[in-house]
Parts: structure tokens; sequence; C-alpha cells
């Protein structure tokens, strides 16, 4: 959905859309959509400003690759944005300088905004820095590449025995 100024001059736009999984792309090998996304809500333009208004819901399920063991990790990701996108000159640089307090601010180019772009980077803001399956994951053993979780390999407490040898040939 395309949230077009010449539009929005006009009215506001309701958004109510779906996206099946694998119709918004990620750009993340390691991450994937598993539920519809749903969003609704509702875009406006503050006509002083040129300012876009975009507000709304949006819920789905994501999944990751745990980053400790590599076995599915699952988001249910569920929040309201309330968002203010301003028009960036065509004419203006790629590159602008931005006042620490205006670093927070979105820009949009030409004539308006693509709705699957602001569901996806809210998407991925919404996502932890560190994806785990499970607070506690144990990830993979170094020494045998077995998932911790699962197997209950020795390889630890032999690393544990073996640091202990070399303080006691320390000590001795
Ligand atoms: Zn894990
Ligand atoms: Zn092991």
């Amino acid at each position: 959905m395309f949230l077009n100024v010449q539009e929005l001059l006009l009215r506001n736009l309701p958004i109510a859309e779906v996206y099946a999984p694998g119709v918004i792309d990620y750009f993340d090998a390691h991450l994937r959509q598993v539920s519809d996304l749903v969003v609704t809500g509702i875009a406006e333009l503050r006509q002083a400003t040129m300012e876009i208004v975009v507000r709304g819901r949006l819920e789905v399920l994501m999944e990751a690759d745990c980053d400790r063991c590599l076995e599915a990790a699952r988001f249910p990701i569920s929040l309201d944005f309330d968002l203010i996108y301003r028009p960036l000159p065509d004419t203006m640089p790629e590159e602008v300088v931005l006042s620490p307090e205006e670093t927070e601010i979105a820009f949009y180019r030409g004539l308006g905004i693509e709705l699957e772009d602001v569901v996806r980077e809210q998407v991925l803001l919404a996502l932890p820095m560190r994806r785990l399956c499970h607070p506690e994951c144990r990830g993979i053993c170094p020494v045998c590449g077995e998932n911790r979780n699962v197997v209950n390999c020795q390889c630890q407490s032999q690393w544990v025995d073996d640091r202990w040898a070399v303080l006691r040939n320390f000590v001795r």
C-alpha cells in the first residue's frame, strides 16, 4: 500500500492490510515471517509542513535462527506505532546532516511512503538485539558440536577438570 501525498491532501487514508509470509523482504537470511502480518491504522498529512503521520498497530509472528544454538527462535510482535515522516526535497543530497534532536525523525522523498517499508522497519526495531530461542539457551558445544539444550555432553565438565588440573600444577 502506497501512502501518496496527493491522495492524503484530499483525505486521510485508513490502513487495513494483511501481508502473507514472503511478501515483505526483511533482507535477513536468518529471519522469517511465519504468520500473516496484520496492520491497521490511519495515515494523515499535516498540510502546513507536508509531514505524513502514520499511526496504527501491527501484529505478526517472526522466527529467527537462535544466536546461540541456531534452532528456531520465535518472536510474537504486537505493537502500536505513531510515526512522523518529513518531506526531503529531491534536490537535497542523500547524506543530510541532522541536528541531534532530529536524529529520531524519519523522512520521505518524492510522492510518499510505501507502507511495507514502514512495517518492515517497525518489525526489525521490535526484535531483540540478541535473538535467543530461550533466555537460558545453552548453545552449541564448542568441543563436540552438539546442541547442549538437547544433549547433555560431558565436554564442559571435562574442560572444567582440565582447568583444575592446570591450577593444581600451578600450586604444586
Ligand atoms: Zn538457542
Ligand atoms: Zn560437547
